[in-house]
């Protein structure tokens, strides 16, 4: 109470910090009861296109809640308060058994497969049962091991380094694809890259917003395909928006792109579309699917 006394300025500083409380536990309160119930949570799935083929090799699923008063909410707004309020966990593990599901059902409609990438929080990546979690996931869905990818971002790659290679090295044993998601943004040590069994690196997309205008970006990106192909990992370039970029990216020896050049993340109908149509870089160029769905 004396708190209390100290005078309007105190007050008001606390009244305001109690709504943004309050909010934050109203979101984390509705969260959880989304994570009980079935719908709210929603996958969509950004295409990835091979620039040698053209064609759509991979989608990485990105998760957005359908929030009965707020619409579709991204998950910049709800994943750092599920990772701060524990229910990461949780949601981790219903993103990945909808995204095998998926993949599985497109599978079984007879369109093309593809890699399903899914994000993982650093706390699925230090979680104990995360191999028992995969596991199940892909037993009760019926997707292969081999069209299941794991990201995990630079940052969380160097929490605990040796605890992360020996769970990617079982994860791995089971036949599951890796990716190092971000890339360039963290302190990934040279050292541990060697070492992780991972797949691809996900060039991320601050160096690749101002690649024709920014030299250092360009030689950046270069040298980051250079390590990655010494290494024998593929490159994905993530958030490609023009043509430009695509261009530089191609002549850098890029593997993949990833972008609204070619596609928005796509909701499960629009996906299932594209993947039928069997749409490639070329013809998304023309078709401008991003714009279209
Ligand atoms: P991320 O894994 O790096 O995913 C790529 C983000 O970049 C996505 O944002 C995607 O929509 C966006 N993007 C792709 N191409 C372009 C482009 O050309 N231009 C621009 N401006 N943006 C582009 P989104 O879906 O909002 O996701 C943001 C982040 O949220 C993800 O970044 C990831 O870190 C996290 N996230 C999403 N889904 C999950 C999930 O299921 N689990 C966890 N732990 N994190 C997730
Ligand atoms: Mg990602
Ligand atoms: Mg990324
Ligand atoms: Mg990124």
């Amino acid at each position: 109470r004396a708190i209390l006394d100290q005078g309007e300025g105190y007050q008001l500083y606390q009244s305001t910090l109690s709504n943004e409380a309050a909010e934050r536990l109203i979101l984390e309160g509705e969260l959880r009861l989304a994570l009980q119930g079935e719908g709210q949570l929603v996958l969509h799935y950004q295409p990835q296109a091979d620039l040698g083929s053209g064609k759509v090799v991979g989608l990485e699923a990105l998760v957005r809640w359908n929030h009965p008063r707020l619409g579709l909410v991204p998950p910049a707004q709800f994943i750092p308060l599920a990772e701060s309020c524990g229910l990461i966990i949780k949601l981790g593990e219903q993103v990945l058994r909808m995204a095998c599901h998926q993949a599985a059902a497109w599978q079984r409609a007879g369109l093309p497969p593809v890699t399903v990438a899914v994000n993982l929080a650093a706390a699925q990546w230090s979680q104990s049962n995360l191999l028992a979690i995969v596991k199940s996931a892909l037993a009760e869905s019926g997707l292969d091991p081999q069209w299941l990818e794991l990201e995990l971002t630079e940052s969380t790659s160097m929490h605990d380094p040796s605890a992360t290679i020996k769970v990617m090295a079982n994860l791995r044993a089971m036949g599951v694809h890796m990716s190092i998601d971000d890339f360039g943004t963290g302190y990934c040590n040279l050292n541990y890259l060697k070492r992780f069994p991972v797949d691809k690196l996900k060039i991320d997309r601050s160096f690749v917003m101002e690649i024709t205008t920014d030299p250092d970006d360009l030689a950046i990106s270069r040298t980051v395909v250079a390590i990655a192909h010494q290494l024998r990992l593929e490159v994905v370039a993530e958030g490609v928006e023009t043509e430009g970029q695509l261009a530089l990216l191609a002549d850098a020896g890029c593997d993949l792109i990833q972008g609204y050049f070619f596609s928005r993340p796509l909701a499960v109908e629009a996906c299932t579309a594209l993947l039928s149509a069997g749409t490639t870089l070329s013809a998304g160029r023309r078709q401008r699917y991003n714009r279209t769905l």
